[in-house]
């Protein structure tokens, strides 16, 4: 007997009229017209059927807090970083946990049941650090977290010494954080940037750890910090474990240097996250005009066989007024910016919050296949590329096969003479002739 029995559902992969079947929390199988006896059954009705999103980069310890104490007039990233700064002596543990719980909730909303969140670790007394810690612990049962330990002051730059923010980041290390994070093009100089590229990626090869670190989030057409990113990589054998994160400096650069770094990139096994939302956004912001749009060069690595993912990066916090956990919004952004509207680059922008992040976070039974996790979401569209035109309603969350979240169809009554009475704005109802 099965668990649960979902019928006519349409696949990411471009499969229609599929059955997914469920048991003990893991699918059992996926194949066309299956007929078997389930606790539950659900037609999908020709919708969308997708693992779940996936934020491969964000900061949760920020996150819901815009407008304390102040909101960030410029809206640069450096003025962001300096209003954490006097948010941070404010901060409470309760506050951290309570706000980071309720954007878990919006998460799960909206279908996004794995999250890495970097967590600053230059505070001595480490709040922000155990606060996640519990979040994690709470929210195990629906979502993943991963953490990821970021001195976000710069690794080498504490007030007493070098020494100062790297002994906080093992010892958040120590109390559980899965991942080394870094900041090198905030370190005091280029040379100091590298060194903490070298010693991080040290770090993590040591303790067995993935690495993730902010590079070369910057305009800085000369900011080198991937280059070294991806040599310690193959040096110290990390290939696939290792993350570049933001990389908004390839933007700017040299076509010719790139020429050169996108391959040593793939030699690496560099996974790279860009961050759509935030990155246009933050960067660009010393420019008249033209204004550079500060994105990573996205389809030009996903070319060359790099895995690249998107992420939310903030919700409602020092750098970033809006965001809602909403992965699709985010891909929708990304499609944008690196113009990515042919049907194969859609695709490839849905799987840049799905598959690939997936990929990033190294998740194990992960997908629509027999044996992984029964997680999937039901989405209110026929595909991928119609999913992400209307950022669709998440008509329904799984999570090892049980029901975690719900929304009614998005649909609007029309009172218009010799029109329909309602509409959905789906391709459906377009009229072929
Ligand atoms: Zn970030």
């Amino acid at each position: 007997m099965l668990d649960l029995l979902i019928h006519n559902a349409n696949l990411p992969d471009g499969r229609t009229n599929m059955s997914v079947a469920v048991r003990a929390g893991r699918i059992a199988e996926v194949t066309a017209g299956l007929m078997a006896p389930a606790h539950e059954t659900l037609d999908a009705q020709g919708q969308l059927l997708s693992p779940p999103f996936i934020d491969a980069h964000f900061h949760m310890d920020a996150t819901l807090s815009y407008g304390l104490p102040r909101v960030n007039a410029s809206g640069t990233l450096l003025e962001g970083i300096a209003l954490w700064g006097e948010l941070k002596p404010l901060l409470t543990q309760e506050a951290l946990v309570e706000r980071a719980m309720a954007y878990c909730d919006w998460a799960v909303a909206k279908g996004l049941l794995a999250i890495r969140t970097h967590v600053d670790v230059c505070d001595p007394r480490l709040l922000a650090v155990d606060a996640l810690l519990e979040v994690k612990r709470r929210v195990a049962p629906y979502i993943d977290m991963q953490l990821v330990a970021f001195p976000q002051d710069g690794v080498l730059r504490g007030k007493t010494g070098p020494q100062e923010h790297m002994d906080t980041l093992k010892r958040a290390l120590d109390r559980g954080v899965d991942v080394v994070g870094g900041i090198p093009h905030f370190e005091r100089t280029m040379a100091d940037g590298a060194l903490s590229v070298k010693l991080l990626c040290e770090l993590a090869a040591e303790r067995g750890l993935r690495v993730d670190m902010h590079c070369d989030e910057s305009d800085d057409p000369h900011s080198r910090h991937v280059e070294t990113l991806a040599y310690e990589t193959q040096r110290l054998g990390l290939q696939g474990r290792v993350t570049g994160s933001h990389l908004t400096s390839m933007h700017s650069m040299d076509n010719y240097y790139v020429s050169k770094l996108i391959p040593l990139m793939a030699e690496a096994d560099l996974q790279v996250v860009s961050n759509p939302l935030i990155n246009i956004t933050l960067q660009g912001r010393h420019d008249s005009y033209p204004k550079r749009r500060g994105m990573t060069r996205v389809p030009e690595l996903l070319a060359a066989g790099v895995n690249v993912a998107f992420g939310q990066d903030c919700a409602m916090d020092p750098w970033y007024s809006l965001g809602s956990g909403d992965m699709l919004e985010v891909a929708h952004m990304g499609l944008h910016v690196a113009q990515m509207t042919s049907q194969a680059a859609m695709a490839q922008c849905f799987r840049a919050v799905t598959r690939n992040a997936a990929r990033v976070l190294g998740l194990s039974d992960y997908g629509l296949v027999p044996g992984c996790h029964a997680d999937f979401v039901l989405l209110q569209a026929a595909d991928p590329i119609e999913a992400l035109r209307l950022r669709a309603t998440r008509l329904r969350v799984y999570r090892r096969g049980k029901l975690l979240a719900q929304t009614p169809a998005a649909t609007s009554q029309l009172h218009l003479a010799g029109r329909p009475d309602s509409t959905a704005c789906r391709a459906e109802s377009i009229p072929r002739f």
